[in-house]
């Protein structure tokens, strides 16, 4: 069957900026593109994208000529630049090319009793936190929905049938500072993907506009706020959005969060020698998120280009999580993955691109030894 697609080009975003994904497309924007030809061939667009995770090319309820013109109407966002696998093939990473040569990176972590994506919202980012490889690069743009999807898409094709569960929002990028996108791609992959809102996490550097309005949204994700510090003076230099919001109206907003949704509520912290890792650093982390009820996910720092931190030794970070206990938290410590594929935030890529690295925004501090 030939001749019985429509002329018309699909709706691009791409005069809006960003968008050259297929997974930017919902359905009735997949409708007009399938203009003048029966509905039952959009859902059966829809199904070879969602469910059978399928290029257009390769949809064969749809007829070969309207295949081929999807093929084209319709392209992948993600170009493979490089791909790692570590710890027994239970962790692969991506570095994904973008139409305009922009690099971002995707990680699927194969757990005994779960499989999860850490996606990228943003490539590059402005949050500027000086031990984050990310961090370090600045800003390059916002992703669109569909690149957003297309990376847990990418990602549940390499996991065959182990079947992606999870979903966090904790590559590169600070997802409230792309909200609408970024909850776009959260509808997706739960209402298209299938994957339960309960398993999605968005995880904040702590813009609080971006936390209040999650609280109003119907489906419930999971909030996580990397923390480190739990005093302004710290923070103010590890994660320099705490400046313009501070650690009592953060505690506010992430109170809110968790009665509002009943979603639990969890603080990164990545243990910093001597700089965070202290006793007193887990008892003051200990009375700002014990009231919060909050859960602890504790993460030794990767080291990276550009900032003279190392992570904390494995002594440092159980005696941090023992107080922690002692002091009535949940922590968790968490395994380092894929340290050898250079698997935390930002560094593929910057190892990559180490030439266009800018230097660290901020002088090293007095909190920071020489
Ligand atoms: N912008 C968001 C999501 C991306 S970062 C946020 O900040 O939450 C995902 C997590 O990795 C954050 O908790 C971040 O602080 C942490 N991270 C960044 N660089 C790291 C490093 N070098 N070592 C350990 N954790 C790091």
């Amino acid at each position: 069957m030939t001749g019985d697609f429509p002329t018309s080009d699909p709706p691009s975003r791409t005069e809006r900026g960003i968008s050259t994904s297929r997974y930017d497309h919902d359905r009735s924007e997949l409708d007009a593109l399938l203009a003048g030809l029966p509905t039952y061939r959009t859902e059966q667009l829809w199904q070879g994208l969602y469910s059978d995770l399928a290029d257009p090319d390769d949809i064969t309820t749809l007829p070969a000529a309207l295949r081929s013109q999807l093929a084209e109407q319709l392209p992948a966002a993600l170009h493979l630049d490089q791909r790692s696998v570590s710890d027994n093939g239970e962790t692969v990473k991506w570095l994904w090319r973008l139409a305009d040569g922009s690099l971002i990176e995707t990680v699927l972590m194969h757990y005994e009793e779960r499989s999860t994506v850490c996606v990228s919202s943003q490539a590059g980012c402005a949050m500027a936190c000086g031990f984050c490889a990310t961090g370090q690069m600045g800003f390059d743009r916002h992703l669109s929905t569909g690149e957003m999807v297309e990376q847990v898409v990418r990602a549940q094709q390499e996991a065959g049938d182990r079947r992606v569960s999870n979903v966090v929002f904790m590559g590169m990028g600070e997802p409230l500072a792309n909200y609408d996108r970024t909850w776009a791609a959260v509808e997706r992959i739960h209402g298209a993907l299938g994957l339960s809102a309960r398993h999605l996490t968005i995880s904040t550097v702590g813009l609080i506009p971006g936390i209040l309005k999650l609280a109003e949204e119907t489906l419930p994700v999971n909030l996580a706020v990397s923390l480190h510090a739990a005093n302004d003076r710290l923070r103010d230099e590890l994660v320099p959005v705490n400046r313009r919001w501070p650690l009592t109206a953060l505690a506010e907003a992430c109170s809110h969060h968790a009665t509002t949704t009943g979603r639990r509520l969890s603080f990164e912290w990545a243990l910093m020698h001597d700089v965070n890792d202290t006793l007193r650093d887990a008892a003051e982390l200990a009375d700002y998120a014990g009231p919060l009820s909050a859960h602890v996910n504790l993460i030794p720092l990767n080291p990276t280009p550009g900032w003279p931190i190392r992570g904390s030794s494995h002594l440092r970070v159980r005696e941090f999580a023992g107080e922690l206990g002692n002091r009535g938290i949940n922590a968790t410590i968490r395994r380092t993955r894929g340290v050898d594929i250079d698997a935390a935030c930002g560094q593929l890529r910057a190892s990559r691109t180490s030439v266009d690295l800018r230097p660290p925004r901020r002088e090293a501090s007095s909190h920071l030894p020489d």
